[in-house]
């Protein structure tokens, strides 16, 4: 059967017109009751945020998320076009995307005047239907709502106030859709207003002239809790017009946030499956965010965006992916030093305080970047004996090496010290995996030994023992680039 092609067929065909917010509420029974996925791809909220949203949507509530950044608010918001038909009639041509049987501006009154049941149709689909914003300070009453157009009104003849004279804003261009601001508090007050008035009355003013705009709109904002609760921020008609308040959070489990960063970050180099990314590797990455979340040197109502683990692993397989191109190495494989090489991907995305400010903040990322190797390293070897690798550092025994080396190369010094790969099955590396492998799992127990101050590092001798004199100066942590061979 082919879809209505005008008005009088949409009528005979028997469609009956639904509001958004309708028409999302009766998508979600739907899917509820299919046990269908409601959100993919949104991990770790199963719990939490998403209970909320079904509620809000069942409601038929407009909402607002409020988080801080990187903890998928937008992606929630985006997701919610799922929940709109696939497609919707609307009358042809139409800047608001009119109801056939219900259309609200004047063109379209004129139209359906004119041709009656022959007035044609066009069809929207469901992503046609999301329209997003961010906020920001310099937004105006014209973008968001729409303006007098003196030049239309003067050519057409038409009064100014007449909705002929409109130039709609994205609110009216979202009609019979899903309108998100992201950042809402950005938004100035007499915004607020204009949005309010739609929301409450369907009514708004345009320089002084009232325009009646009865939309059908599904409103969904985002906020930085703090900003959304300062006073003077947000006008409180509009507050007390938000059906829904959630809040977002980080995800609460690494595996959850191993999950995400799996989920988004950019691992398929060319040639899948020639990069190898051991585990500990990845929790590494993951546990840098989560030791940073909870650093007081870190500003906690900024937050440290998912982002920063998604962008950390891109930056370390590259790192590795520079290193297999220059020593000619078929596979790429990540080593703990690539985790400081990616600080460019870590150190942009933390609001640091006062306190971190004075450090610096490489100071600051690597020193998280060694508690979270000391995490990490505990899990594994917690009650694994390692006094054999120590005792060869006890010994004189010196380890320096360029962050470049190749797998051979660094190979063969790793064999020397007593113990060291054998010891790398205990984080699940056989003798018989790749080489490149196993020399990525004595580096992590050489940075975790150091991470727990059982050895030292520095850029004059690389990982070493302190002799008794020098102990008691406090050595910096520093890139791994320049390290010395071992004595022996
Ligand atoms: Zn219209």
């Amino acid at each position: 059967m082919s879809k209505p092609n005008t008005v009088g067929e949409l009528k005979s065909a028997g469609y009956t017109s639904v509001s958004v917010k309708d028409e999302m509420r009766a998508n979600l029974i739907r899917k509820i009751g299919e046990g269908s996925p409601l959100f993919p791809g949104i991990i770790g909220f199963d719990d939490s945020v998403i209970p909320q949203i079904v509620n809000a949507i069942l409601s038929r509530h407009n909402f607002i998320l409020l988080g801080l950044r990187g903890q998928a608010k937008s992606r929630i918001l985006r997701s919610l076009v799922t929940l709109l038909d696939d497609e919707v009639p609307i009358i042809a041509g139409c800047e608001i995307n009119d109801n056939p049987l219900q259309p609200l501006c004047r063109a379209c009154h004129q139209k359906l005047e004119e041709l009656g049941d022959a007035t044609p149709l066009d069809y929207l689909r469901a992503e046609q239907r999301y329209v997003e914003k961010l906020a920001t300070p310099d937004v105006t009453i014209a973008d968001i709502i729409g303006d007098l157009d003196p030049i239309k009104a003067a050519r057409g003849g038409h009064a100014l106030s007449s909705e002929l004279t409109i130039h709609y804003g994205l609110l009216p261009r979202a009609n019979r859709g899903i309108f998100a601001i992201n950042e809402l508090p950005d938004l100035a007050g007499k915004i607020q207003v204009g949005l309010f008035n739609i929301m409450q009355e369907g009514d708004v003013q345009i320089k002084g002239y009232p325009v009646r705009l009865p939309l059908d709109v599904e409103l969904v904002f985002t906020a930085n809790p703090e900003d959304y609760t300062a006073r003077g921020k947000i006008i409180t008609p509009l507050k007390d017009r938000l059906g829904s308040e959630i809040r977002t959070h980080y995800p609460d489990t690494l595996e959850h946030a191993m999950a995400i960063t799996a989920q988004e970050a950019w691992t398929e180099r060319n040639g899948a499956g020639r990069q190898i990314i051991a585990p500990f590797i990845r929790e590494v990455i993951e546990s840098v965010a989560f030791e940073a979340r909870q650093d007081k040197r870190v500003d906690k109502r900024s937050g440290v965006s998912q982002r920063m683990p998604i962008t950390c692993l891109e930056n370390v397989i590259s790192s590795a992916e520079y290193r297999a191109l220059k020593n000619r190495e078929n596979k790429i494989v990540p080593r703990p030093s690539d985790i400081y090489s990616a600080l460019p991907s870590l150190t942009g995305k933390v609001e640091l305080e006062y306190e971190g400010e004075v450090r610096g903040a490489d100071n600051v990322a690597r020193e998280i970047i060694r508690q979270a190797t000391a995490k990490v390293f505990k899990k594994y070897f917690d009650n694994v004996p390692l006094h054999s690798v120590v005792q060869w550092f006890e010994l004189g025994g010196t380890l320096k090496y360029s962050p470049g080396a190749s797998t051979d190369e660094l190979y063969a010094q790793l064999k020397n010290i007593q113990g060291l790969l054998e010891k790398a099955q205990t984080l699940g590396i056989k003798a018989k995996d790749d080489p490149a492998l196993l020399v990525a799992g004595g580096e992590f127990i050489l940075e975790g030994l150091y991470a727990l101050k059982r050895i030292s590092r520095n850029e004059e001798l690389g990982f070493h023992v302190e002799s008794r004199r020098a102990e008691r100066t406090e050595e910096e942590p520093s890139p791994l680039g320049q390290r010395r061979r071992p004595l022996n």
